[in-house]
């Protein structure tokens, strides 16, 4: 897509600072760098988001993920990596070719602070949203 960020990256138009590269995937590094080692890691062919990817694209991007998050942990000595997929602007989307972050963490002040609002487990709530959202053969 001519108008796609990513894909002007991808065909060499804007730079990016490669830190992988193969035939149908390619990892830069984030320019906005939350953490130190901020990757983005993104399919060559342009799919807007994972809402889209069939298994057999997916699997083609997420089977890169450990060893270029494994090289970032070994080569930064990070001392644990977030990996993170926004899909859709209601989840923070902002480029919409598909990427996955990996963002190295350090310490507690390395400038990410992810936090999950815990609630009081309902299970019979939890029995229910299951059966609603269970995916079947
Ligand atoms: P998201 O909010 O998940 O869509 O993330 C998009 C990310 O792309 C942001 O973290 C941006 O900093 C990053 N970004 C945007 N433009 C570029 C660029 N030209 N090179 C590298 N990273 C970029
Ligand atoms: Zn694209």
């Amino acid at each position: 897509m001519s108008d796609c960020i990513f894909c002007q990256i991808v065909a060499g138009q804007i730079p990016s600072s490669t830190v992988y590269e193969d035939e149908e995937v390619l990892a830069f590094l984030d320019i906005t760098q939350v953490t130190k080692g901020h990757t983005l890691v993104i399919p060559k062919k342009h799919y807007r988001n994972m809402l889209e990817m069939d298994s057999e694209a997916a699997s083609t991007l997420f089977a890169r993920v450990p060893k270029i998050a494994q090289n970032l942990q070994k080569k930064l000595q990070a001392k644990g990596i977030n990996i993170i997929n926004n899909n859709e602007e209601a989840a923070g989307q902002t480029v919409f070719h598909t990427h996955v972050h990996l963002l190295p963490r350090f310490d507690n002040a390395d400038g990410l602070k992810l936090t999950f609002e815990t609630k009081e487990p309902d299970f019979a709530a939890l029995a229910q949203l299951a059966q609603e959202v269970f995916l079947g053969e």
